[in-house]
């Protein structure tokens, strides 16, 4: 079956102050690598529209889209182009809340694509990122969490009973983790460096949150080996009908947002393991994944390639 890729060129507007290292040059260098690699070719190119006001509230409260619409009104009557801060690392521009629900509207395209049957794989090539926003507020430059909105989007609008969706970026996904507390319905596995960013808590006393926290330092054998003892097994036994991934690749060692140590081959072999879970677990659809962290730009784009090329079996390509 193919696969996607949703790719909003929105949202390379919503723009950062000077220097910020979450910035729009993060999606073209993805994209330049696409086509230098010709996997444009083998994988469609998908439009979506933005999340509706209903999709964001699955997730979020009442008074935090308030608050973001309340900034994005103040953004429109500014002249030139503002920038605004949230909190002192999470910006909004005029056009950031409009890439920000383009963002969340992919993964929830992404939902109705493969469980309307027409791709088993699909990238959201999104930003801004989403696994740091909770329920009540955004942080860690995420303004919804897209990937919380797209599983949320299944289990209510298409009935599902169970997903699960795995974080790998090195932080931790403490937004996923406040969103699915007490939903069971989601199995969260989220592998992060520790102590480190967000510094919430997650020593959480929940069957279906395996928070994996790694020091500084780790390597790929180390994390391969945890994930394989602490996360496999546990999604086989969920029998999830649709597998999410938060897909940060700033822990690696060329990343120096963080001191993991991991190299392009971990992040192609988490990749390969979660697609053949995919194919393995009967009850599943398909893999859906969004974009998290990353910020050194050359390793971002060839471990995003990879990654998509391995969720999409195209790993020969
Ligand atoms: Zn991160």
């Amino acid at each position: 079956m193919p696969a996607a890729i949703i790719s909003p060129a929105a949202c390379e507007q919503h723009l950062v102050p000077q220097g910020h290292p979450e910035r729009p040059k993060r999606l073209s260098c993805v994209n330049d690598q696409l086509l230098s690699s010709g996997l444009n070719l083998a994988i469609d190119m998908l439009d979506t529209e933005a999340a509706s006001d209903e999709q964001l509230l699955r997730a979020h409260s009442q008074a935090h889209l308030d608050k973001l619409n309340q900034l994005d009104e103040q953004l429109q009557q500014y002249g030139s182009q503002p920038i605004m801060s949230y909190d002192g690392e999470t910006f909004l521009s005029p056009k950031s809340l409009n890439a920000a629900k383009l963002a969340a509207g992919a993964v929830v395209t992404a939902v109705d694509k493969i469980l309307a049957k027409k791709y088993r794989s699909i990238f959201c090539h999104v930003r801004p990122p989403g696994h740091h926003a909770e329920r009540d507020r955004a942080m860690g430059f995420c303004l919804f969490n897209n990937i919380a909105i797209g599983a949320l989007h299944a289990l209510e609008a298409h009935g599902l009973k169970r997903v699960a969706i795995v974080d790998f970026d090195v932080h931790h996904g403490n937004g996923t983790q406040d969103i699915f507390l007490d939903d069971p319905r989601v199995l969260f596995c989220s592998a992060f460096q520790h102590p480190f960013y967000p510094y919430t808590p997650t020593d959480v006393d929940r069957a279906h949150i395996l928070n994996l926290p790694l020091a500084s330092g780790c390597r790929g054998d180390e994390f391969r080996e945890n994930i394989h003892d602490t996360w496999w097994q546990k999604i086989r036994a969920h029998k999830p009908q649709l597998i999410f991934i938060s897909a940060g690749f700033d822990g690696h060692a060329d990343d120096d947002m963080s001191g993991w140590l991991l190299n392009d081959s971990d992040y192609d072999w988490i990749s390969q393991q979660l697609r053949q879970l995919s194919d393995e677990i009967p009850q599943c659809k398909g893999i859906i994944s969004a974009l998290e962290g990353g910020y050194e730009l050359p390793s971002l784009a060839r471990c995003t390639v990879a990654h998509i090329k391995a969720i999409a079996n195209l790993s020969g390509f």
